[in-house]
């Protein structure tokens, strides 16, 4: 079963919690899709899902939610940081060389580095979404949008 009804934004919601699109840098009208899918249960019954879709009615992209993004940009940062403190931990107390503490930091860092890059694509979004609410409050000359 879909379910799709057009939804135009409200203008009293401030920009940052309206749906975005990346695509056309702006909150465009989008298409809220509605499915409900049916998932099988571990006692081997089924149960349905909705799953909701929001895509954009010029170019068919999904929306984003920039809050969203920006809260999982800000969770992964903090897994970083407590892997990155925990491992440092370990170097320092568990091997009783400081020559190995550069490696280990350098170690720790990699492992930081690599795991951040699941954030890549939601980085380039926000920091897009940024530069346009930027220019935005410029052309409409509103600070508090
Ligand atoms: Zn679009």
């Amino acid at each position: 079963m879909l379910i799709d009804e057009v939804q135009n934004i409200s203008l009293d919601v401030k920009l940052i919690e309206r749906p975005w699109c990346s695509h056309c840098e702006e909150n465009s009208a989008y298409i809220n899709s509605t499915n409900s899918v049916q998932r099988a249960d571990l006692d081997g019954r089924s149960y349905s899902e909705v799953i909701e879709i929001r895509k954009c009615k010029k170019c068919d992209n999904e929306m984003v939610f920039i809050k969203d993004f920006q809260y999982f940009i800000l969770g992964i940062n903090l897994v970083c940081l407590l892997i990155w403190l925990s491992m440092s931990m370990v170097w320092i107390y568990l091997l009783p060389f400081q020559a190995y503490l550069l490696i280990g930091i350098f170690f720790n860092t990699l492992i930081v580095c690599l795991i951040r890059l699941f954030t890549r694509k939601h980085r380039g979004v926000v920091s897009k979404w940024k530069k346009w609410y930027e220019f935005e409050k410029i052309m409409k000359n509103n600070s508090n949008l």
